[in-house]
């Protein structure tokens, strides 16, 4: 039996300012997100640290209530929601390295922290909840990490939600943390996706789903939803990008869009991401 052991923190919906087009009437939220702890019997490894200052606090608490050794964290995909708050926990554990598994992502990180990209995510959490200087990874040295001699492997998939996609798969407890190339009960990230895009976000599921995981931690996460079944992430994940496609295509507004895909996952979390994603499908005319 493997001595790894693997631990899930999700943070919740945290409410954003919507912008134009949005009805206030409920508020915007940012989809419920996670970070996993992958543990051996003294060491550990993060997969992913969350977004706003706060969080990475309360992340770096969790990790030292955790009585682990931090070694890395390991950052699946340059979105800032995903690595803007490891500040606090490497401050926590100042050994600790962050660390992504792909060149690319490590440039498209630091493309995050240009001042254009910073000031997009502070319109979206305005009042310095997001840190000014965000702490970028930098390449890992292996494409495995070991923890009591047994492999956590990082592979590179490919598209998904607008950046390169990679996992972290250990394959001692059959588990992948597939970052945003696989949602749970959460709409996904389609917003300026194209068809080519989704096909290309569709062959990654099937380049995870040929890993053969019984567990998957996706990078977002409803609090509620009832498990991390591979099967059932997958097919959800699957089936959600293609009624998108399809919708898209026999929609002549966003509403439209919303209305269907509410009809289909009326339990999904954070609409706000279906709102976005249905809104870029139909860009304004420009006039002449
Ligand atoms: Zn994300």
């Amino acid at each position: 039996m493997s001595s790894l052991s693997i631990d899930v923190f999700t943070s919740g919906y945290k409410p954003i300012s919507g912008g134009p087009g949005w009805d206030d009437s409920s508020p915007a939220t940012w989809p419920a997100s996670t970070s996993t702890l992958i543990a051996g019997h003294g060491d550990a490894v993060l997969v992913d640290a969350l977004l706003t200052v706060s969080e990475g606090q309360r992340l770096a608490a969790w990790v030292r209530n955790s009585g682990k050794r931090l070694r890395a964290i390991v950052v699946t995909h340059a979105h800032a929601d995903h690595f803007f708050g490891a500040g606090p926990v490497l401050d926590a554990f100042p050994d600790a390295r962050l660390l992504a598994s792909d060149q690319q992502v490590v440039d498209e990180a630091r493309a995050q922290t240009t001042p254009g990209a910073l000031a997009r995510w502070n319109a979206w959490f305005p009042g310095r909840q997001v840190t000014d200087a965000p702490a970028t990874p930098v390449l890992a040295g292996s494409s495995e990490f070991h923890l009591d001699g047994r492999p956590l492997v990082f592979r590179t998939i490919g598209g998904a939600d607008g950046v390169l996609a990679t996992i972290v798969h250990v394959p001692d407890l059959r588990a992948v943390c597939a970052g945003d190339i696989v949602y749970n009960n959460v709409h996904m990230w389609l917003r300026g996706s194209t068809p080519d895009s989704r096909r290309a976000w569709l062959a990654s599921l099937d380049a995870v789903a040929a890993l053969t995981p019984s567990t998957i931690i996706t990078g977002h996460r409803d609090p509620a939803a009832p498990d991390d079944d591979a099967g059932r992430v997958l097919d959800q994940s699957r089936r959600y990008i293609e009624d998108f496609d399809r919708t898209v295509a026999v929609s002549g507004t966003p509403q439209e869009v919303i209305d269907t895909m509410v009809e289909r996952y009326p339990a999904h979390g954070n609409r706000y991401t279906l709102f976005v994603a249905a809104v870029s499908q139909f860009p304004p005319h420009r006039s002449t």
